[in-house]
């Protein structure tokens, strides 16, 4: 919003909620409170023509069940449905770049539940679109894009913020959806633990000759996971983590380079592959806020959080974040609580602390013990995938775990 008329009203006015941060998280809780009646004020750095452009830059996600679920809840799963690809099957292998993929392997397929699909890749074009229509459609939701937040002070009243146009916001609660280097979490005195992997992954799309059938793939290769991912029509998303140093080359390869590169370990499965779209870099590395909450402040996503993308739960962790959160904050309103309260915001990290930090801790075991090419370890790992594929019971409970099926449900996650 440009309008400085606004401007002054909002500085006069208190909101519920202060969401800093207009990523993914941050726009799934705006709408989520708005639903349940709050008032929100969500501030974002970002221009809005950067996150409204809709053509296709190869960023996508692996979206779970339950995380659909909640976009239903919200009201923009219909707009994303056409768009999103269902992932039916799941399989996990154990690679090496040009022998192809071990004979041990972990399948698991959709069928095995009562659900439906696993879950949906979605394009990242299309999430942001469809958080953007609905939060302009939504009477409680004024959002500040090209705004960044620089300041937070919190008294018993409530929370202000000054914005670096000195613009200065007051609420009830401050949420921090920020990101991994959370200013709103460092600002409240929350520190971090984390560490980096020495790895980066290379995030593009392909497309294929042949049909993916639903299926996504997850080889692990000596250096990193690849992760092969269904999209619409013949197309896959790309998740290749490899050491620093190779993810550097494979991103200023040409594409010709990149996919002869790719070739060896993507196999031929699908047929020939092309690009579609750039490739993307991301460096890899675990941060875990070492609370979750302050007085009037509570973090959600990767301000709280953020995992390696082995097991594609990043954003549904968030997202699960986002429901509970709004759980909380009915419940604490319908008891005539104060939303911002230590109290009241206890609650949203006993039920997301201990879940998340296992997440964290998981696919941080599963990153070290997949990416190396000691033979004791593959060979105990290939068993161990031999046995989980075995057993109906661990295997129902993998796809339920993939499916965010699992464990105490926020009732937007429910269905
Ligand atoms: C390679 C890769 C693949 C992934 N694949 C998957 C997947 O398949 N499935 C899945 O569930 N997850 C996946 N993830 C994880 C997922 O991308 C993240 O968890 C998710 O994007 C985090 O969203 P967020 O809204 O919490 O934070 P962000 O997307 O980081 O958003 C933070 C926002 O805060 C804004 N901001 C920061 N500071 C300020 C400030 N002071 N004032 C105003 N605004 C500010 C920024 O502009 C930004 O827009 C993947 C991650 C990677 C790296």
């Amino acid at each position: 919003m440009d309008n400085p008329g606004w401007a002054r009203i909002l500085q006069h006015m208190k909101t519920d909620l202060i969401i800093v941060g207009g990523g993914l998280n941050g726009p799934a809780l705006a709408l989520a409170a708005a639903q349940a009646g709050f008032s929100v004020t969500i501030v974002d750095s970002l221009a809005l023509d950067t996150r409204k452009r809709v053509d296709f830059d190869g960023r996508s996600y692996a979206l779970a069940h339950a995380s659909m679920r909640l976009l239903r809840g919200i009201g923009i799963w219909d707009g994303i449905a056409k768009h999103a690809q269902p992932m039916l099957e799941i399989k996990v292998t154990d690679g090496r770049s040009g022998e192809g993929p071990s004979p041990w392997m972990m399948h698991f397929d959709h069928t095995e539940i009562e659900e439906g699909p696993m879950g949906y890749m979605v394009e990242d074009r299309h999430l942001r679109r469809a958080f953007l229509d609905a939060m302009a459609d939504a009477p409680l939701i004024t959002h500040l894009a090209s705004e960044t937040v620089v300041a937070q002070q919190v008294d018993q009243a409530g929370v202000t913020v000054t914005l670096a146009s000195g613009q200065k916001l007051n609420g009830t609660l401050l949420v921090g959806s920020d990101g991994r280097k959370s200013g709103t979490a460092t600002r409240a005195g929350i520190k971090r633990t984390g560490w980096g992997y020495g790895q980066t992954a290379v995030v593009c799309a392909v497309e294929h000759e042949k049909p993916h059938g639903g299926i996504a793939h997850q080889f692990f290769m000596p250096d990193g996971p690849l992760a092969i991912l269904p999209l619409t029509k013949n197309r896959s998303s790309i998740v290749w983590s490899e050491a620093d140093a190779r993810a550097a080359e494979l991103i200023s390869m040409s594409a010709a380079d990149f996919l002869d590169a790719l070739r060896p370990a993507f196999g031929s499965f699908l047929g020939e592959i092309s690009l579609t779209g750039a490739r993307f870099s991301y460096s890899l590395g675990l941060t875990l806020a070492n609370s979750f909450v302050a007085d009037r402040v509570a973090l959600v996503g990767d301000a709280a959080h953020g995992v390696h993308p082995i097991a594609g739960q990043g954003l549904n962790a968030g997202l699960r974040d986002v429901a509970a959160l709004a759980d909380v904050l009915e419940q604490a309103r319908g008891r005539g609580e104060d939303i911002g309260s230590l109290q009241t915001l206890a609650r949203y990290q006993q039920w997301r602390r201990f879940d998340t930090t296992t997440l964290a801790l998981a696919t941080d075991t599963f990153n070290k013990l997949f990416s190396n090419d000691n033979p004791l370890l593959r060979a105990a790992r290939d068993i161990g995938m031999g046995l989980v594929n075995a057993a109906p019971g661990l295997r129902r409970g993998f796809i339920r775990e993939a499916a965010g099926l699992s464990g105490d449900l926020p009732r937007l996650m429910r269905g």
